[in-house]
């Protein structure tokens, strides 16, 4: 794949907070994009199409398995979702930095394709706070929740295969640390060599 903008993967048990730190993030920094995923999920309540998700029916989701559009795709909580491949590849060859919010099973997908991709791994502070802020957004039914919350501790599990760990206890306190992430990764050399090449080439030249 051709990255001239950078990769990043974020993943969380659900309820962790990932979507809600992300829509944060965006609102701090323009540069970044997010990208809307496919699912064969059902819209929740206050979920636009095309804002939120592309949401298609199964049928639909096949077929664009059988096209390869998919960069990566994975079964989560009996729903299928999947990553255009080809909305992330023109984005970064752009120049622009993209964020994937997708499972550790996609996040496996990903990091075989994209050598370079930057992961992140966002935890709750404890289960007890993981399952309120679940019941709490007050979007899923109970047996949703009680099989997402059933599904957190090997989903969790994965936490070690991540570049960077992520505690969203305090959430002003995760946004900054995520935001960090992000700094760090736009003054690594190869990005700040694209950036400032005329500055690089006057302060070297003869
Ligand atoms: P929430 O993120 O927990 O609020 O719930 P969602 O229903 O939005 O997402 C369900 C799961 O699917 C989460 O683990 C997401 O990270 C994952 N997911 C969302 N989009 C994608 C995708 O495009 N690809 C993959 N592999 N997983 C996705
Ligand atoms: P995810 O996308 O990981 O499933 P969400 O971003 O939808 O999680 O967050 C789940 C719920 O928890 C939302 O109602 C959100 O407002 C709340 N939440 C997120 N971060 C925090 C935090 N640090 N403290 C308290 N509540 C939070
Ligand atoms: P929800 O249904 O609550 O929006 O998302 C449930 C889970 O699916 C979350 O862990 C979310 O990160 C994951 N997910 C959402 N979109 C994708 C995607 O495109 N690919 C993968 N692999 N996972 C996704």
């Amino acid at each position: 794949m051709n990255t001239l903008g950078s990769l990043y993967i974020i993943s969380a048990p659900s309820g962790a907070g990932k979507t809600s730190l992300v829509k944060a993030l965006l609102a701090l920094d323009p540069s970044v994009l997010v990208s809307v995923s496919h699912t064969t999920r059902a819209p929740r309540p206050g979920e636009q199409e095309g804002q939120d998700y592309n949401f298609v029916s199964p049928e639909h989701f096949d077929e664009m398995v059988g096209r390869g559009e998919f960069l990566e795709y994975a079964e989560v909580f009996g729903n299928r979702y999947g990553t255009s491949q080809h909305w992330v590849q023109q984005r970064l060859a752009e120049g622009l930095d993209v964020i994937l919010e997708i499972d550790w099973q996609g996040a496996q997908q990903v990091r075989r394709l994209v050598k370079q991709a930057v992961s992140i791994f966002i935890l709750p502070p404890s289960r007890e706070a993981l399952l309120q802020r679940l019941a709490g957004r007050g979007q899923d039914d109970s047996s949703v929740i009680a099989a997402r919350m059933a599904e957190a501790v090997s989903e969790m599990s994965h936490y070690p295969e991540f570049d960077y760990l992520v505690i969203n206890d305090d959430f002003d306190h995760a946004l900054a640390d995520l935001a960090c992430i992000f700094r760090a990764q736009r003054l690594k050399q190869h990005p700040q060599q694209q950036r400032h090449a005329e500055l690089l080439a006057q302060l070297l030249s003869e």
